[in-house]
């Protein structure tokens, strides 16, 4: 069964988390669906029984950070997934390696699972980086993590070019990035680790990547915020179990 996860960003108002939740909870096979809402929204999904996750943490400890999501807050709410190294926040709020490896020292520290987001920019894949890029992002966000930890960490591609943009690597190049992944921690950790691929997914490209081998799942952001869209997903995806 393939992990679906939605990231919707900023994108709903408090109306529209009451549609999408009442929506999404027709579904009757839920339980690789997990939803990355907004924070303001994260418990409204827990108490709607949809597996909830946040989108950000802060790498400080739970103090004096005005506007800051602490782990230990997250945890004492029920939260057990968290989103680390989004492109739009290593971006947007200027997070290095070094602060996604703190992010998940302290998520690991919590029981909260870590889903680590690495893809290379347009200039980087034009340059032919994107290998080196993805290994170096994820060998830094590892750092100091015990083999057991690490085990623990899901690892989501997502290309930045392709995020938001309508634009999807070819199934051979997602599969290629996959397989280098997948290897990374075989040959390193002795382990499957989960991967999931971001980045522009949609109801008309789903059934194109599905033919992927290696995926484990998807991480979705835009449609992830548009119901219909996000369902009809979903059920391409288990119409393939
Ligand atoms: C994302 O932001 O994680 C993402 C995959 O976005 P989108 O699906 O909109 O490209």
């Amino acid at each position: 069964m393939k992990l679906i996860v939605g990231n919707q960003k900023s994108y709903l108002n408090s109306d529209a988390v009451d549609i999408f939740i009442d929506n999404l909870n027709t579904i009757q096979k839920k339980d690789n669906i997990l939803i990355c809402p907004s924070s303001i929204y994260i418990e409204r999904f827990i108490q709607g029984d949809i597996r909830t996750g946040c989108q950000n943490v802060s790498k400080n400890k739970n103090g004096g950070y005005t506007g800051e999501l602490a782990v230990e807050q997250l945890k004492s709410i029920g939260v057990s997934f968290a989103l680390v190294g989004h492109s739009e926040v290593r971006k947007n709020f200027h997070e290095t390696i070094e602060d996604t490896n703190i992010k998940i020292l302290k998520l690991i520290a919590n029981d909260i699972v870590p889903i680590l987001c690495v893809g290379e920019t347009d200039e980087e894949r034009e340059n032919n980086e994107t290998i080196d890029v993805i290994l170096r992002q994820i060998q830094g966000a590892l750092e100091g993590l015990s083999t057991y930890d690490i085990k623990k960490v899901i690892i989501a591609y997502e290309p930045v070019w392709a995020i938001g943009t309508g634009n999807v690597p070819s199934n051979e190049d997602i599969e290629e990035v996959v397989a280098t992944i997948s290897d990374f921690f075989f040959d390193n950790y002795q382990f499957k680790a989960i991967i999931l691929y971001g980045g522009s997914v949609n109801p008309n490209n789903i059934d194109t990547l599905n033919e992927i081998k290696g995926i484990d799942g998807y991480l979705i952001g835009g449609a992830s915020s548009k119901i219909d869209e996000f369902i009809e997903i979903i059920n391409k995806c288990q119409k393939e179990d």
